[in-house]
């Protein structure tokens, strides 16, 4: 940590820094400059809230050197994890697709998509059985229900599931089925499920909080990481901002940050980045050219009539284009899309 002095600051002023510093535990290397002083705080303290330094007489600013997050830092793991959802790696040299609806809503729904998103090229079904929605009264998920009929489908066509879960009590349930535990938006900063979920050791898809900065995003996961689960993969899916244009700003800058302090892989949800059906394959390219892992991708049969979610949802036919453009781009900055080799069982 760096304390940099007011100019004008004074000798006790200077004097009454160090001492908290040093009472804090820090040694203190200080310089004299023309115009300040600057004190070197030395010591790792991730946990240190340096408003205690800021409030002090005569400090002009104070500066945080080493990371609050340790094991999600690329400080302390310089090279790139790769975290496995049995059998399909993130983090490669090839992009993972997730796709599929935004809430399984019936047995002949989520078949259809997993036939054609797994036949395009997607590894990975995504769908929600357990919803969080903002109004009370919207459709809340079919549960269980939904989580078999998901796998189910997903088993049919070599895919793995993603779903969320979005209290610890659903954990058990929710793992039955899933290969990937997914922490939605709303669920970012709930520490208790993060804690629980790391317990389980299984892969997780931790999405950024809709206000969460960078610095937020990765000491949430460092939750996880902390109960002994390497396995996080992070997902941007767009942050609220002053623009009304679009359903959220999708943070495409946020990939290239967290790949330089990360270590985590990274991928992208352009579906509710955005949330309208025809901004979606533009900002799936950019988001493989920005350097993503994966993205995440709505799709449905029938948009309009979706429970959730239906107008930032691809119509089938565009999903299948999506992934040719997106392959085009991957090619282009030296990655991988695989092609669909799926014949139905
Ligand atoms: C979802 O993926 O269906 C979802 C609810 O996403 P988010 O948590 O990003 O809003
Ligand atoms: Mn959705």
């Amino acid at each position: 940590m760096v304390v940099v002095m007011e100019r004008g600051a004074d000798e006790p002023q200077i004097e009454a820094v160090i001492e908290r510093l040093d009472a804090y535990g820090f040694g203190v290397h200080r310089s004299t400059g023309a115009e300040h002083t600057v004190l070197g705080a030395i010591g790792v303290k991730p946990d240190f809230d340096v408003r205690h330094i800021k409030v002090l007489e005569g400090v002009k600013d104070v500066f945080r050197i080493s990371s609050p997050y340790k094991l999600a830092s690329r400080e302390w793991h310089p090279d790139r994890s790769l975290v496995d959802v049995d059998g399909v790696t993130f983090g490669g040299d090839e992009i993972v697709v997730m796709a599929g609806p935004c809430s399984v809503e019936s047995e002949e729904q989520i078949e259809a998509a997993a036939e054609r998103v797994a036949r395009a090229g997607a590894k990975i079904l995504r769908g929600g059985a357990f919803k969080p929605r903002t109004s009370p009264y919207a459709f809340q998920g079919l549960g269980e229900e939904g989580l078999r009929m998901m796998r189910a489908a997903a088993d049919r066509y070599g895919l793995k599931v993603v779903t969320e879960v979005m209290r610890p009590r659903q954990i058990p349930v929710v793992a039955k089925y899933a290969h990937t535990l997914q922490v939605g938006a709303r669920n970012m900063q709930n520490f208790p499920l993060l804690q629980e979920i790391g317990k389980t050791k299984m892969p997780v898809l931790l999405k950024r909080g809709m206000s969460a900065t960078i610095n937020e995003w990765l000491q949430s996961a460092e939750y996880i990481l902390a109960e002994d689960n390497p396995n996080v993969i992070l997902c941007e899916r767009g942050i609220r901002t002053f623009e009304t244009a679009t359903r959220n700003t999708l943070d495409l800058s946020a990939i290239p940050v967290v790949k330089k302090q990360s270590h985590l892989p990274i991928i992208a949800d352009p579906s509710h980045g955005v949330g309208l059906r025809d901004k979606v394959t533009p900002m799936a390219r950019a988001s493989v050219a920005a350097g993503a892992d994966g993205l995440m991708i709505e799709t449905h049969p029938n948009p309009p009539e979706a429970l959730s979610d239906g107008p930032q949802s691809l119509y089938l036919d565009e999903f299948d284009d999506l992934m040719e453009q997106v392959r085009r781009v991957a090619e282009a900055v030296g990655r991988t899309i695989p092609t669909g080799a799926l014949a139905a069982v």
